[in-house]
């Protein structure tokens, strides 16, 4: 068997597209378009790279993006304090705060801090705690843009054995939730789970979310199971790889994702979508489809700044 690699930049185009369909569309109702405000705390390398990806997101389906920098010496309270007047501020949907922040900060109270209503990361407690019902507003961007590759192959959920390995908050245990909502029976898989093999050969859908190179082997891999490889890890000498071995997994897989390529466009893209379906909730306009990929068998200005300490650079997109 060879796999069917499941090409990530190309839902992630349909995805986008209808993405700026909506926003035109939002435009058009409302006169005004979504807005995500980001911030941003200290320069990591990293992190300047992935939210530089993000405003271009923003740009290329018309939602206005706007990047708030803070050198890695502010206060905690001062960050609180703007995530409190963009949330007060009508014209942004969506708030995140790219992670990770400096070690002094309490985590907790910064993403408890920006309204669940604009949390369009979905790391608020009361988007994690809708996740555990099924009712979340905004389900986390990677798993979420799992299912929609999943949902695109047209690969059915309900009564397979789905494991995953990796259990983080940001990733492994909303992708567990997402897939026992889906009606899967999951199991979900750690640093300390002994003898990992055992569970991955009993997965019809295998995620992979542990951030080690070769973790997987093919020989790991129930024959014709779906495999989606989440992992982004960068070899010594230079390339990027997931955390399967792709050829050997590829032999035994009836699916599988590749790094770059696969999950990596997705997770941006449902970032846009959950800013989309945040502005289109503020506005009281009907979602308009909620930015779902089709089968592929079917083919501003600022609030005001009260605090006296503004962010180090600000930046408004387009
Ligand atoms: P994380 O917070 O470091 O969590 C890693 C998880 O994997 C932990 O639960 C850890 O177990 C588990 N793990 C580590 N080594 C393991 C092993 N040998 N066997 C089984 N489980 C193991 O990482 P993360 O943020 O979830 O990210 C995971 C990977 O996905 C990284 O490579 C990251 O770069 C990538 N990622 C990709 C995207 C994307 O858009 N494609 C988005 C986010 C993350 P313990 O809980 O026991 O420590």
């Amino acid at each position: 068997m060879s796999a069917r690699i499941i090409d990530g930049n190309a839902v992630a185009a349909q995805v986008r597209a209808d993405c700026a369909q909506r926003v035109r569309r939002i435009r058009e109702q409302a006169g005004r378009v979504p807005g995500l405000a980001v911030i941003m705390v200290g320069e990591d390398p990293a992190s300047t790279v992935y939210v530089r990806n993000k405003m271009r997101a923003c740009e290329d389906v018309g939602i206005v993006s706007r990047r708030l920098l803070y050198p890695d010496t502010v206060s905690e309270d001062e960050v609180l304090r703007r995530i409190d007047i963009l949330g007060a501020d009508p014209d942004v949907d969506g708030i995140l705060v790219q992670l990770p922040l400096p070690k002094s900060f309490d985590l907790k109270r910064v993403l408890g801090t920006i309204p669940a209503g604009k949390d369009v990361d979905g790391f608020h407690l009361y988007n994690v705690g809708g996740l555990v019902i099924g009712d979340t507003i905004f389900p986390p961007c990677t798993p979420y843009g799992v299912m929609r590759l999943l949902e695109y192959e047209g690969i059915d959920v309900a009564g397979r054995n789905a494991v995953v390995v990796g259990a983080s908050n940001i990733v492994g245990k909303p992708m567990a939730l997402m897939l026992m909502q889906h009606e899967a029976t999951v199991a979900v898989c750690h640093a300390k789970t002994r003898d990992l093999a055992q569970f991955t050969q009993l997965a019809d859908i295998l995620v992979v979310a542990a951030g080690c190179p070769n973790l997987i082997t093919g020989a790991m891999v129930k024959e014709g199971a779906v495999v989606i490889d989440v992992g982004i890890n960068r070899l010594a000498d230079g390339r990027l790889v997931g955390d399967c071995d792709f050829d050997g997994v590829r032999k035994r897989a009836s699916y599988l994702t590749p790094v770059p390529g696969g999950v990596g466009p997705m997770t941006v893209t449902m970032l846009l979508v959950n800013t989309i379906n945040s502005a289109e909730r503020a506005l009281g306009l009907v979602p308009a489809g909620g930015g779902a990929a089709k089968p592929r068998n079917e083919s501003a200005a600022d609030g005001a700044d009260v605090t006296g300490f503004g962010p180090i650079a600000e930046e408004v997109s387009p």
